[in-house]
C-alpha cells in the first residue's frame, strides 16, 4: 500500500510504503501539548518505509523523544524515541486522506482529559501502544 501525507502548508511531504506496524489514539500529556489537541492519532512505521521531502525541524520533547515539525506552518510531523529505535511514528491526520486510517486501540488512556468521551469499542489501555 502506498500513502502520502503533508503538513498544513505543504513544505513537508512524505510517502510511506507498506501498512503501519500499529495504529493508536494517544491520550498522553506530551502528545496533547505538542498538538494542542485532546487526542492524537498515530501510526508506526519502519524508518526505511518513510520517504520525506522537505526538512523537518526537531524538538526534544523528553529525554528519549524527538518530535519533528514544519518550521513554516508548525504542523507536527513525526515522533522518534530511543525506546522504539526501529520505528518512526507519524500523525494519521497528516495523511492526504486520513479517512482510510483505522485506529486499533487507545493508549495512555489514564491520562485523558475527562470531558472527552470516546464512543468507540476499541481497547483502552493505560500504557503505551505496545501490546504485551
Ligand atoms: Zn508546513
Ligand atoms: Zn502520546
Amino acid at each position: 500500500m502506498h500513502k502520502s501525507g503533508h503538513c498544513q502548508c505543504g513544505k513537508i511531504q512524505y510517502q510511506v510504503t507498506g501498512d503501519p506496524k500499529w495504529t493508536a489514539l494517544c491520550h498522553c500529556e506530551s502528545c496533547r501539548r505538542a498538538c494542542s489537541a485532546p487526542i492524537v492519532a498515530w501510526m508506526g512505521f519502519a524508518p526505511k518505509d518513510v520517504e520525506w521531502s522537505g526538512e523537518r525541524t526537531f524538538y526534544k520533547s523528553s529525554g528519549i523523544a524527538t518530535r519533528g515539525f514544519c518550521n513554516n506552518c508548525g504542523t507536527q510531523m513525526s515522533f522518534e524515541s530511543t525506546r522504539w529505535p526501529g520505528e518512526i511514528h507519524l500523525y494519521a491526520i497528516s495523511l492526504d486522506d486520513p479517512q482510510n486510517y483505522e485506529p486499533q486501540l487507545h493508549c495512555h488512556y489514564a491520562e485523558r482529559v475527562d470531558w472527552l468521551n470516546t464512543v468507540d469499542a476499541l481497547p483502552k489501555q493505560d500504557g503505551s501502544a505496545e501490546i504485551d
